[in-house]
């Protein structure tokens, strides 16, 4: 067994848990591709193109033969997950260094991984659909999904020295609403607007409009079945909003009934789900509208 073996041992622990993984250069960049493999080449598939190491994550295998290969092939290299719906895997990547920080009213606890820039990851099951590469109105939080990779533990980062190292033991949960509202690409200018109303910084949060857009916008984007659910943890979401002193209740109120209108909600549905929200967070609805 060499030093690197626990590489190894990550690398086939997260296969079995259905990740395919890959290893990346000392460098932390792709390894180069064989010169059977044109760099550009309209007519090459990196998806089937099958060499062991070519293509960057298009290499990331579960296959515990082939991971066993790749270890043997890329010395000391960095443990790479490929990200996207195909994995059923979306990480926050969010680096101090640009400005960004962990929000807990958007990002609730799962799978963490403290990276060797000091930075996090935060594992999610990919919600479908498409996500944007950065998460809007927030500096310093990238999304990696399809067409992006990872660098896992215990990977050590080249420039720090440090390792990436999991946080805890939490399972990679499910993406909530707020959180895949704001991760979505930003609309065309002609979509309808979310209705954003006159706030001001509450305790706790940072930019109340981008929430309160991502809380109603969820709303705006549900399927349809499951749009009185969406619309009932948006009120919850907005009416700890109004706990924090973010949002005045009236202000919230108009806000989601619009929402909910837009979404072929009856007003009486949106009552229901308001009164239920903001009673479950303990939150008064006194002199609700409509
Ligand atoms: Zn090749
Ligand atoms: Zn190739």
């Amino acid at each position: 067994m060499t030093d690197s073996g626990p590489m190894l041992v990550a690398a086939l622990a997260l296969a079995a848990e259905g990740y395919p993984v890959f290893l990346l250069g000392r460098s932390k960049r792709p390894v180069a591709n064989c010169p059977a493999c044109p760099k550009v080449d309209t007519n090459h598939d990196p998806a089937t193109c099958g060499h062991l190491t070519c293509h960057g994550f298009y290499a990331a295998t579960r296959d515990p033969d082939r991971i066993t290969a790749m270890h043997a092939a890329v010395a000391r290299g960095l443990l790479a997950i490929r990200t996207g719906q195909l994995c059923d895997l979306a990480v926050v990547d969010i680096d101090p260094r640009n400005g960004g920080r962990v929000l807990p009213e958007l990002m609730p606890p799962t799978r963490c991984v403290r990276t060797g820039s000091g930075g996090w990851h935060l594992y999610y099951r990919h919600p479908g659909g498409t996500l944007a590469a950065k998460l809007h109105g927030h500096p310093g939080i990238d999304i990696k999904a399809d067409g992006g990779y990872v660098v896992a533990p215990p990977s050590i980062h080249p420039g720090t020295g440090q390792p990436y190292r999991r946080v805890g033991d939490r399972p990679v949960n499910e993406m909530p609403p707020p959180l895949v509202a704001v991760c979505r690409p930003i609309a065309p200018p002609d979509a309808p607007a979310a209705t954003v109303t006159p706030l001001t910084p509450g305790r706790g949060i940072s930019s109340p409009a981008a929430l309160l857009a991502a809380h109603l916008d969820a709303v705006a984007r549900a399927p349809e079945g499951r749009r009185r659910n969406v619309l009932y943890g948006a009120a919850r979401g907005v009416a700890r909003m109004v706990a924090a002193g973010a949002l005045t209740a009236p202000d919230a109120h108009a806000a989601l009934y619009a929402a909910g209108r837009q979404a072929g909600q009856s007003d009486r549905d949106t009552r229901a789900a308001i009164t239920g929200g903001f009673h479950a967070e303990s939150v008064a609805t006194e002199g609700i509208a409509a």
